[in-house]
């Protein structure tokens, strides 16, 4: 196998793109299509602030490493979610990066600050732990992108999350949720633009790229993902994928740029204040502070309470905020 670019000897083989990159190429291919996506979606400018996702793993890593070298103005965010040994070690990896770039992470804990951790959400909410951990995840990515005066944040999320994405609101034709799958969400009232520059490249790229710049990064998954439906979605484009190589890239890319169009709708809810946090929300309380309220086993003033199968219900349809419903019912 030789380079594309420079006939040299290959490091590694795309089957989509019929190409085989030394390491030089395929670094400079990864960050090419990084550019293309924030241009693209016009994702961020060289004054923006930009707050990294930092979840420890080769995609959020890979993603902090890109943007810093292009050189973006680029801080990292690391949410201890409470999941034992799996989140120090994330965390671990997230510091020792850090560290080593000579760059900023912030840390948020969501036990210390919120007074629960994922999994005893997932045993006391009437939700998934998958959907409780997505849920946190939006609102203080959100919340501290405000609180520290951020423009933007980004997460790696790759083509293969965007895939199983699609796949999974298309099976299920929910309408509003592809509406809503982009990889730029602009900013709104309480809302900072949410952006994937990753979205382009497959979860083999970034292992790839993480790997050929020497990043530490955590190689396990999280322990309680197992049986997650977004895994099998997943497993399942790869079976499609293998038999016909550049299928996932021609699923997701080929829906940005031909589907989308026909899908967006025009569903525009009025937000207000959160009584109990102040982040936007369609209802009196928000999601969040609904499923805290939950798991707590506190009461929000005011009002009859929902049952749990209501609350339940209502996370799963809330029309906005999208940026805190994108990416749920994994
Ligand atoms: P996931 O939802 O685990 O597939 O992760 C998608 C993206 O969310 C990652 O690429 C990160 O950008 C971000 N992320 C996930 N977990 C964390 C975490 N514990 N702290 C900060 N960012 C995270
Ligand atoms: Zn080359
Ligand atoms: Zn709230």
């Amino acid at each position: 196998m030789r380079c594309r670019s420079c006939r040299g000897p290959a490091v590694i083989e795309i089957r989509r793109h019929h190409a085989a990159f030394c390491t030089e190429h395929f670094l400079a291919m990864f960050r090419t299509q990084v550019e293309k996506a924030i241009r693209r979606f016009r994702m961020m400018g060289p004054d923006d602030r930009i707050l990294v996702a930092v979840s420890g793993g080769k995609d959020s890593l890979a993603l902090w490493d890109v943007l810093l070298g292009l050189g973006y103005d680029a801080t990292g965010l690391y949410l201890g979610l409470g999941i034992g040994g799996y989140s120090d070690r994330s965390h671990d990896a997230a510091r020792t990066f850090a560290k080593h770039r000579g760059v900023r992470l912030l840390t948020v804990d969501l036990e210390q600050e919120h007074g629960f951790d994922v999994p005893t959400a997932g045993q006391r909410g009437s939700r998934s732990t998958c959907a409780v951990c997505g849920l946190s995840k939006r609102y203080v990515f959100n919340r501290a992108a405000l609180e520290g005066g951020f423009d933007v944040v980004a997460t790696g999320h790759n083509l293969d999350d965007g895939a199983a994405t699609l796949l999974g609101n298309t099976l299920r034709w929910q309408t509003q949720a592809i509406a809503r799958q982009s990889p730029a969400l602009p900013a709104h009232e309480g809302m900072v633009r949410k952006v994937k520059p990753l979205h382009r490249l497959s979860e083999l790229e970034t292992a790839a790229y993480a790997f050929l710049r020497g990043i530490d990064y955590v190689v396990e998954e999280c322990p309680l993902v197992a049986g997650n439906t977004q895994l099998r979605q997943k497993e399942a484009m790869n079976a499609i994928e293998h038999a016909s190589p550049g299928t996932k890239a021609q699923f997701f890319l080929g829906y940005l740029e031909r589907g989308a169009p026909l899908f967006r709708s025009e569903d525009r809810a009025d937000l207000r204040s959160c009584e109990g946090c102040s982040q936007p929300t369609t209802g009196r309380f928000c999601a969040f502070c609904r499923a805290r309220a939950q798991i707590l086993g506190e009461r929000l003033s005011g009002g009859p309470e929902p049952s749990d199968r209501e609350v339940a219900e209502e996370l799963a349809d809330e029309v906005l905020p999208v940026e805190i419903y994108d990416g749920a019912g994994r």
